[in-house]
């Protein structure tokens, strides 16, 4: 049977796809199906059909997976905040182990690394320290919100439909942050729908409000509150920052970020304050950070905290080590381990990250750390005597080829390789296994219902 679009199947799901998909076979041929589990048994329809492959939705779904649980949030389904609230969390934890050893089996050819249970997020609401809300002069309504006519439909706050640039939910809660989050995000929405100032179009690129990006500082529970803005007019967002200020004293930052591009990146060229300082300050272990509104900073904190256990225990460190951190970030890493080695130098690329990091350590009085900025590929070279450990912690895409020849030709005896993404950890890890013997992997789950996944790999040279 020739599978065709808009088709009509009755199946039952047998497996998790990297992606966060439900997957099924109808005579033989591999179906995507959106927002399912194994064990569905579903009417599906196809959306897309491909030489390989199709994708489909569900149409009716005729029995739940034992595996299934109530969403906890209204927009469940809808929103690509999360995609996974519907599936109970061990699972989650199952399917995310899963993903890696699938993605180092069919990417990297390898199947004999021990693989350990993901480690799960302390915690699987509020866990979020960063919130990114787009504006939109066109509400993408709910289902059962289509065709009620007391709804603005010129106004919208919120998230993305998955996978879509123009599609804006209005949301009035999101589980990913805490409680607090969400009225600053409600006294905002109204704040910016009653502002003489326009709603931003993300099809006319015209209008003033563009993000609301909210960072929470976990161990000190204090925020800042980051516009965005198309231009800059202190008269129209000052009172807002008045406002939030007076009315929540976590509030403790308001910064505004001015950006003329069009690209949907909540990220200005620059920056103005206008309550208190730039910036908020949280904690890992026993170390504190400063975090500027466009640092990188791992997005749970919590999580970092175990993710950063196991990059110190991979490292073996003694206290006479030399380390190098690749992707040094805000050099979250290398302060976290800085009481363990001798000497560590980070190396990364954007100026601001860098300056933080180095702030970093003063404030947490470590004298042992240094930090290059500049691209991977070319300022691994300044790193001129071989470093006992190596700590990679590249971006999604993962490590370039050339600097993949580069740590091989540097010979570090032990790597330790933060990834998230198993499918570029699988790539990487295999263009180096002729040199490194891959030891263990530790996935740790700091994105809960997501299909997204962190893992850490050990590597000795052969
Ligand atoms: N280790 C840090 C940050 C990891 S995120 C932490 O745990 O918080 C990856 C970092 O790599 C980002 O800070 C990004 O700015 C940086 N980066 C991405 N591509 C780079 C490149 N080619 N050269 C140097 N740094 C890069």
């Amino acid at each position: 049977m020739a599978i065709k679009k808009k088709q009509i199947y009755e199946v039952k799901i047998t497996d998790m796809a990297f992606g966060g998909k439900g997957v099924t076979k109808v005579d033989g041929f591999t179906i995507f199906v959106d927002q399912t589990v194994p064990m569905d048994h579903a009417l599906i329809r196809i959306i897309k059909k491909k030489k390989n492959y199709a994708e489909a939705k569900i149409v009716e779904l005729l029995s739940p997976s034992p595996y299934r649980i109530e969403a906890a949030c209204e927009y469940s389904g809808f929103c690509g905040g999360c995609k996974w609230q519907f599936i109970e969390y061990e699972k989650q934890l199952e399917y995310k182990r899963q993903h890696v050893i699938d993605s180092l089996e069919h990417i990297g050819m390898i199947n004999d690394v021990p693989v350990h249970l993901t480690i799960p997020s302390k915690k699987n609401t509020e866990y979020r320290n960063k919130m990114e809300f787009s504006c939109s002069d066109r509400r993408w309504l709910l289902p059962d919100e289509l065709g009620n006519d007391d709804i603005d439909t010129g106004f919208a706050l919120g998230l993305h439909v998955p996978g879509t640039f123009y599609k804006v939910l209005d949301i009035n809660a999101c589980l990913l942050q805490s409680k607090l989050g969400n009225r600053i995000l409600n006294d905002t929405r109204a704040f910016m729908k009653q502002s003489s100032a326009p709603v931003y179009g993300l099809r006319s690129h015209e209008g003033f409000w563009r993000f609301l990006m909210l960072r929470y500082s976990n161990y000190f529970d204090q925020w800042m509150v980051n516009m965005i803005t198309s231009a800059e007019d202190q008269k129209i967002v000052q009172p807002l920052a008045d406002l939030l200020t007076a009315k929540y004293p976590e509030v403790i930052s308001v910064v505004n970020n001015i950006t003329s591009s069009k690209a949907g990146i909540a990220v200005g060229e620059y920056e103005i304050c206008l309550a208190g300082e730039a910036k908020i300050t949280d904690r890992i272990g026993s170390f504190d950070f400063e975090i500027s509104a466009n640092s990188f900073f791992q997005t749970n904190t919590l999580g970092a905290e175990q993710l950063y256990e196991i990059v110190k225990n991979y490292a073996g460190l003694t206290g006479s080590e030399t380390v190098a951190d690749l992707y040094s970030g805000t050099g979250t890493i290398a302060i976290y381990l800085s009481g363990s080695a001798k000497e560590i130098t980070g190396i990364e690329c954007v100026e601001s990250s860098v300056k933080d990091a180095e702030k970093n350590c003063a404030k947490n009085h470590i004298s042992n750390c240094r930090f290059i900025r500049g691209d991977i590929a070319e300022s691994i070279s300044l790193i001129t005597e071989k470093p006992d450990v190596l700590v990679i912690d590249p971006p999604r895409v993962g490590m370039h080829k050339s600097v993949v020849k580069q740590i091989i030709d540097m010979g570090t005896d032990r790597i330790v390789y933060v990834s998230c993404n198993p499918s570029t950890l699988a790539r990487d890890i295999s263009l180096m296994k002729d040199h490194y013997n891959v030891l263990e992997i530790q996935p740790v789950d700091m994105f809960p219902h997501t299909y997204h996944i962190e893992a850490v790999a050990r590597l000795e040279r052969k």
